[in-house]
């Protein structure tokens, strides 16, 4: 019998960060290995909200979606994928899932699960991001799961949204090991050693490896940016304003941990507490109960010509459940001293009413492409903190690895390949990496690679 072919074809994450979408074929069986959004080239060809692609049309055309067939909705055929498996919850790895035929089945993290569905319930269904109908199966570190004849060991990640995941995976021609996202500097850096020992003890053939940070490594940790996080509060006479991404639950207890340790309370968006309250119910996860003396809810002021705005089914939960909880611009303009506030860009206006006293501040806590608040032009933001008098202080740590743990990670696992994605630097890190022993492939998009 002929043994049958192995083969990767990358149809993203090639030359940019995200928007990784792995087609794995074994033989007969194809699995993708995430399904995410490339927010590098829809930034070549849109800026919404004006201009924003109409249907699936124009991201076919113009390469945002990748020529994949028996795998969309919108196709004639019948489906021709297996399995998509998302490593986690980030839009540059699963927001494609809302093209794909539902009859496909998506294998995600239990975690990843509670927020695509809840990032579906609050985000207006769009093109581009629509999880309704999807079949979710999901998963935690320990499940084994079979498509057709390949095996693969998902083993939790730590990175900048919980719920990650790495795959081993078993195929007909030796073992293919998929990093996700990840890094080891965060507060839960033992999940990321499982998954090194896992994959190290499989003697893989291939490892596809992020490699985000070869331009902008820091040496920190999130312990280290909490006591940062401290000292800044600590010395705010006024208001706290804070940007972070909702779904970084470590950065929100962060936070959540600053703000108790100085006397004030953390009011987070009615978004970012529906989402809080959907991952309380993960049992893995600690997530600041909604009850808590020290969370509020931001009610933002209604725009003047209100009435014409439609309450939303979990907007109307949350205001049943949590009225008591929450707080208006006026009573954080009144005790801003006791307020750390989770501040997104789309909220500027709202600082007209806040009226920041003297001696308030601004923290920004995100960088990462995924988070699309950056499409809002940095100068816009400066201005408004310019006129408030609110100085910036960036504190943040990155979800991804750096460089010498990366270096270590991959000389420990010791594959004879390594597939490099999701960074704009692969030459850089193909000569910072030689002489561990792996053959460093240069990955180029929608080439096909017998393992
Ligand atoms: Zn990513
Ligand atoms: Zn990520």
């Amino acid at each position: 019998m002929v043994k049958s072919e192995t083969t990767l074809t990358f149809y993203g994450g090639v030359n940019e960060i995200g928007g990784n979408k792995i087609l794995l074929k074994d033989g007969n069986t194809k699995i993708l290995l995430d399904f995410g959004m490339s927010f590098s080239l829809k930034r070549r060809y849109y800026s919404p909200p004006f201009l924003s692609p109409r249907s699936e049309k124009s991201l076919l055309e113009l390469g945002i979606l990748p020529k994949i067939s028996g795998l969309y909705i919108f196709d004639k055929e019948s489906a021709d994928v297996d399995a998509v498996l998302i490593s986690h919850g980030h839009m540059d790895h699963s927001a494609y899932i809302s093209f794909i035929k539902r009859e496909i089945p998506v294998y995600c993290g239990e975690t990843t699960k509670i927020i695509l569905q809840a990032l579906g319930e609050i985000r207006r269904t769009d093109l581009e991001f629509n999880v309704e109908g999807i079949e979710f199966k999901t998963f935690r570190t320990g499940s084994i799961l079979r498509v057709d004849d390949v095996e693969i060991k998902p083993i939790h990640m730590d990175h900048s949204v919980p719920g990650a995941y790495g795959f081993i995976i078993q195929t007909s021609n030796g073992t293919i090991v998929y990093t996700g996202d990840f890094r080891v500097h965060g507060i839960k850096s033992e999940m990321t050693y499982d998954f090194v020992e896992a994959a190290k003890k499989a003697d893989p053939v291939a490892i596809i490896t992020e490699a985000t940070n070869m331009t902008s490594a820091s040496a920190s940790s999130e312990a280290e940016l909490r006591s940062k996080l401290n000292g800044i509060v600590g010395q705010t006479e006024g208001v706290v304003l804070a940007e972070f991404a909702s779904t970084d639950i470590d950065r929100l207890n962060s936070f959540y941990q600053a703000a108790e340790n100085n006397g004030r309370c953390l009011v987070v968006s009615s978004k970012q507490a529906y989402l809080m309250e959907m991952l309380r119910s993960d049992s893995g996860l600690q997530v600041p109960s909604l009850d808590d003396k020290n969370i509020m809810i931001f009610r933002r002021s209604k725009p003047s010509d209100n009435g014409k705005k439609v309450i939303r089914k979990w907007e109307k939960q949350l205001m049943e459940s949590y009225a008591d909880k929450f707080v208006d611009c006026e009573d954080i303009s009144n005790r801003q001293c006791k307020m750390l506030l989770s501040f997104s860009l789309y909220d500027l206006d709202q600082l007209v009413e806040v009226k920041p006293a003297p001696g308030s501040c601004y923290i920004s806590s995100s960088s990462e492409p995924f988070n699309e608040e950056m499409e809002i032009d940095f100068e816009r933001l400066v201005n408004w903190l310019r006129y408030y008098g609110l100085p910036r202080y960036h504190v943040h740590v990155s979800g991804h690895v750096m460089p010498f743990d990366l270096k270590n990670t991959l000389q420990n696992i010791h594959a004879a390949r390594i597939f490099p994605v999701h960074t704009e630097d692969a030459e850089l890190f193909a000569k910072f990496i030689r002489g561990i022993g792996s053959e460093i492939v240069h990955v180029e998009k929608g080439e096909e690679y017998l393992i």
